[in-house]
């Protein structure tokens, strides 16, 4: 199955949003199988908006990402790639359908509550920069036969 990283971002520590974001991914059947609280540095940052070094927000936006700890989440799921950046919305909150995370918790542009992983291929780098591989815990849930059906799995 694929894993994904997600983060909240420092907008949704502040707002109190934490448990209503992660319950969402739960709720939508995808399984937790890492989390932890992280002070996110410049350095940890410029590897992670590489693809945005030239933007002239960068700076702001890695400003507003180390302003309070972040906490980063792995999911699990068949497809949770694509699935847990559908549940995200279009980046600008503002242009995020209603029913998506953005488009029901955010105004902004970069306030937009949630990184997630874009492909498996950025998925697999980006868990392995935020978490060690024994912060990923690979138990197996109890309701796996009630998520999917037997020839899904
Ligand atoms: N961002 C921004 N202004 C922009 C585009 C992006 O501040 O015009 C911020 C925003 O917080 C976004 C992050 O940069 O989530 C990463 O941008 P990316 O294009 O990777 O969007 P995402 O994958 O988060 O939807
Ligand atoms: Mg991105």
């Amino acid at each position: 199955m694929e894993k994904t990283l997600v983060l909240l971002k420092p907008c949704t520590l502040q707002r109190g949003l934490v448990g209503e974001v992660i319950n969402r991914f739960e709720k939508r059947g995808l399984r937790l199988a890492g989390m932890k609280m992280m002070q996110l540095t410049d350095e940890l940052l410029n590897e992670h908006y590489a693809h945005l070094r030239e933007k002239p927000f960068f700076q702001i936006l890695k400003d507003s990402m180390m302003c309070t700890p972040v906490i980063a989440c792995c999911f699990e799921g068949i497809e949770a790639v694509r699935v847990v950046r559908a549940m995200a919305g279009s980046t600008n909150g503002r242009n995020a359908l209603p029913g998506t995370i953005r488009g029901d918790y955010c105004m902004s542009n970069q306030q937009n509550i949630v990184h997630t992983s874009d492909s498996l291929e950025n998925a697999e780098v980006e868990l392995a920069r935020f978490f060690r591989p024994e912060e990923i815990f690979d138990f197996e849930s109890s309701n796996l036969k009630y998520l999917y059906a037997s020839d899904e799995l």
